[in-house]
């Protein structure tokens, strides 16, 4: 079901669950602001969610409400991801659904990364 991206944040999510180490993930990197782990219905060959550390539930409650240094931690951990997995140069594509209309389905903010093939058009209509 898509989340509502004004819900309050909910600490039974599956992302949350990931990160208190109470399910399993593919680990990619962490550092004290972002996790990153292997989707587990991957869209690319290359499908990994990059997460923060903190409990926000989108980028909308995300880019309000983190501090400075959780935001630039957040974003340079998925520049890193890309760079350290060798995708600068065939290209990624960084994507995050907040809200309804976008089918954000798991309320634990994620930027998914694609890569591993020409990805084609951004939407199809
Ligand atoms: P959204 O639609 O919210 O932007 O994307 C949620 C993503 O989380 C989907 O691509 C889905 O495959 C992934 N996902 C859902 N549950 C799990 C899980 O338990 N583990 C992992 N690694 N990915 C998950």
């Amino acid at each position: 079901m898509a989340v509502d991206a004004t819900q309050p944040y909910d600490d039974q999510n599956i992302f949350a669950k990931i990160l208190r180490g109470e399910i399993p993930n593919q680990t990619v990197y962490q550092d004290d602001f972002a996790l990153a782990f292997h989707d587990i219905n991957p869209q690319a060959p290359t499908h990994v969610l990059v997460i923060p550390k903190g409990a926000y539930v989108s980028w909308d409650d995300f880019s309000a409400k983190a501090s400075d240094a959780e935001i630039a931690g957040f974003v340079r951990a998925v520049g890193k991801v890309a760079r350290d997995m060798g995708l600068v140069a065939p290209g990624y594509r960084l994507l995050a659904n907040a809200g309804t209309d976008s089918h954000q389905e798991v309320p634990h903010l994620h930027v998914h990364l694609f890569a591993g093939k020409p990805l084609g058009p951004m939407l199809v209509r």
